[in-house]
């Protein structure tokens, strides 16, 4: 499939208003990270799952985590740089870091 691709065009993060906060860190499927949204094609019509890129530009199935993953798991320390907000566990949303950009 290639090699890897370093691009240098900018990835920004999906805008997802306060009532879609849920949908804007999510699991790469076989991954316990949570990594912020970029782009995603949403298949279940529900905005729970799909195919998508994160802010730390990894490519795959991304799928919504459970309530305590969301309070508990590791924000991607790539994609928390790319927000510039500080790394660490939990949604943004659930821990009061406001991120740029919604
Ligand atoms: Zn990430």
């Amino acid at each position: 499939m290639g090699e890897p691709t370093q691009t240098t065009k900018g990835v920004t993060p999906l805008p997802l208003d306060n009532d879609h906060w849920r949908c804007r860190w999510l699991h790469l499927d076989g991954g316990l990270e949570m990594h912020r949204v970029s782009s995603i094609e949403w298949q279940d019509g529900e905005m729970i799952y799909g195919d998508g890129v994160t802010m730390c530009e990894r490519r795959g199935h991304l799928h919504m985590p459970g309530i305590f993953s969301r309070m508990d798991a590791d924000r991607c320390p790539q994609c928390c740089a790319a927000l510039g907000i500080p790394s660490g566990q939990g949604a943004p949303f659930n821990v009061d870091i406001d991120e740029p950009q919604q």
